[in-house]
């Protein structure tokens, strides 16, 4: 079911407690943690806590809640006292996704190239 937690999913284990992760912010629907592997100074992944591939699906069914992610991108970006800032959403293997629970990249603190790669 879309929503749903997955049993092999490593964002909803995060979301559950159940692997670690560097929280920045939580919302009742949102959680936003440091990317392991940062590509910036300043790069947090915000997630929504219920399950869904990407970004585009979580629109569709969930548009509120995407709205919430986009509204925490936000916030993080404020908290990390950012001025600039890219948010990223990979969707399918090509455009380097690699994680299916949908996920906004905030890349922030350094100078960043238009158009990206
Ligand atoms: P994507 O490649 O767009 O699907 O983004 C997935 C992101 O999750 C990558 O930038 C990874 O570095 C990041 N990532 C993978 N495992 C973890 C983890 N355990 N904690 C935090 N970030 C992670
Ligand atoms: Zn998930």
């Amino acid at each position: 079911m879309p929503g749903e937690p997955q049993d092999d999913c490593l964002f909803c284990k995060i979301v559950a407690g159940q692997i670690p992760a560097t929280i920045v912010r939580e919302t009742e629907t949102t959680v936003a943690f440091r990317d392991i592997n940062p590509q910036a100074p300043t790069h947090v992944l915000v997630i929504p806590k219920a399950h869904y591939e990407n970004a585009g699906s979580l629109a569709t069914a969930a548009p509120e809640l995407a709205a919430d992610v986009l509204r925490e991108t936000q916030a993080v970006a404020e908290q990390e006292k950012l001025e600039s800032y890219r948010t990223v959403f990979n969707t399918g293997s090509g455009a380097g996704q690699t994680v299916w629970h949908a996920h906004a990249h905030l890349i922030g603190g350094r100078g960043l190239h238009w158009p990206p790669g």
